[in-house]
């Protein structure tokens, strides 16, 4: 084999299925008001721009943009932007439901929204990213804003991308106002009123929830092997927090290698490496190479997928050895390969739980701006997992009261919570 071999390209992924069959079953189990079922079943607005970008050889390029906002009967919508080749409609629409659970479920209050841009952005320079997401903005106009809808970095988008965000909002508003629209977007760099932790909030919900599941089975991380897929924000801060506890990195893939490596991959190390290489892992010399369709196989007691969504299916399932996957990724189990994994025993931490640190990070970046402060990294840690703990706990009390699946029972922790709203609040007009 060659050392580097990139797993297939990704294809668009049909996740809006995979979603509307989670809700269905949740939504079934707790016997839903079918008026709110109507409701939640469908997105409130979809909107696709088309925008002109100037490239740097001096031709035009005509980008397609999204911004799918799913409800927001609890608060503004939230939710990030994702540029990627397989963003379209279905993926907004399946990444912003997704969304209106996780807020829900984590109590804040906040609604669900997502999108992006459909393109691969290594084939773009940085003047290019640049001015794509400025346009791409400024298309947006007044569908986004920080009391409205608000939007956060998500696969292939990051800080710098949520500072030029910010920025080209607020230039296009009154100076008067430039500074009340700051938290127009969450995830921005420190100097352009960033969080001190947003950086690692998402990977640091995913290790608290593990530290949950491990308490209540009587296990402790220290020793335990396991795996991750994606090595970028959500991945590579997993594995640092996972390094904490004295857990070994065994494998990790992305878009461009596979490894594996028995004797345990140094995360700091090979994030170094990515760091250096266009943040790509391939080329990585402290580790072992395997065939990117035999990851899920490798001989593991934790799986983090931590990349695109339904990536554990019926084709690799069965191999998953693991006691539990840990959801970092929106969507990345399908609905046949969950039927396996539960037939087999394995555990599931669902990513409206297990990834949730990222958005609880984002609502303290937009208090944090809302109130003109600047909050402490350790603060910011201990309220992220406060949050994340009364989650795990209402959602473990909610599958014993019903006797369901730990998704399930996120989702009716969820759907109570969005149910109790419309009944208090009533339907206009
Ligand atoms: P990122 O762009 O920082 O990293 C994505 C990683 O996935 C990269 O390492 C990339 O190489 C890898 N990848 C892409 N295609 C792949 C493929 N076909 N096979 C294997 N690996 C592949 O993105 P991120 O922010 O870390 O997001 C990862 C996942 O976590 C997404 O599902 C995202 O929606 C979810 N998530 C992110 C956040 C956040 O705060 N960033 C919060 C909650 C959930």
């Amino acid at each position: 084999m060659a050392t580097t071999v990139a797993p297939a390209a990704a294809k668009k992924q049909g996740m809006y299925e995979v979603v509307m069959a989670q809700f269905e079953r949740a939504a079934d189990t707790m016997g839903l008001d079918p008026g709110i079922r109507k409701i939640l079943a469908k997105t409130n607005s979809e909107i696709v721009v088309h925008f002109p970008v100037k490239l740097d050889n001096g031709t035009i390029e005509v980008f397609t943009g999204y911004r799918v906002q799913h409800n927001n009967a609890l608060g503004p919508y939230k939710g990030g932007l994702r540029y990627h080749a397989t963003m379209d409609l279905d993926s907004g629409r399946a990444l912003a439901i997704w969304m209106t659970w996780k807020t829900a479920l984590a109590g804040l209050p906040y609604g669900g929204a997502k999108g992006g841009v459909e393109l691969n952005p290594k084939l773009y320079s940085q003047n290019e990213l640049e001015r794509i997401t400025r346009r791409f903005t400024y298309a947006l106009g007044d569908n986004i804003g920080p009391d409205l809808d608000i939007p956060a970095p998500d696969v292939n988008t990051n800080p710098q991308i949520m500072a030029w965000i910010a920025d080209t909002y607020s230039s296009t508003k009154s100076p008067a106002t430039r500074f009340a629209n700051l938290h127009v977007v969450t995830g921005k760099p420190l100097g352009a009123g960033g969080l001190e932790g947003r950086d690692r909030a998402t990977g640091f919900g995913v290790v608290a929830t593990l530290k949950s599941w491990a308490q209540r089975t009587n296990k402790s991380l220290k020793g335990m092997r396991y795996i991750v897929q994606g090595f970028g924000n959500v991945g590579y801060w997993t594995a640092y927090f996972m390094q904490q506890e004295g857990a070994i990195l065994v494998g990790v893939q992305d878009a461009s290698a596979t490894y594996y490596e028995p004797a345990g991959i140094d995360p700091d190390a090979l994030n170094d490496h990515s760091a250096a290489n266009g943040r790509n892992i391939a080329g990585y010399k402290g580790a072992g190479t395997i065939e990117p369709e035999r990851f899920f196989a490798i001989a593991c007691d934790i799986v983090v997928p931590a990349a695109l969504g339904n990536q554990i299916t019926k084709a690799n399932a069965g191999d998953i050895t693991a006691m539990v996957v840990a959801e970092g990724a929106n969507g990345p189990t399908d609905t046949e390969g969950e039927a396996i994994l539960r037939s087999k025993g394995v555990d599931i931490i669902p990513d409206i739980l297990c990834n949730s640190g990222g958005v609880i990070g984002s609502y303290y970046e937009w208090l944090q701006n809302k109130r003109s402060e600047i909050w402490k990294i350790d603060d910011v840690l201990g309220m992220i997992q406060d949050k994340i703990d009364t989650a795990f706990n209402l959602t473990v009390d909610t599958a014993n009261e019903f006797k369901t699946d730990w998704r399930t029972s996120a989702y009716i922790v969820a759907l109570r919570r969005l149910e109790k709203t419309y009944k208090e609040r009533g339907i206009f007009p």
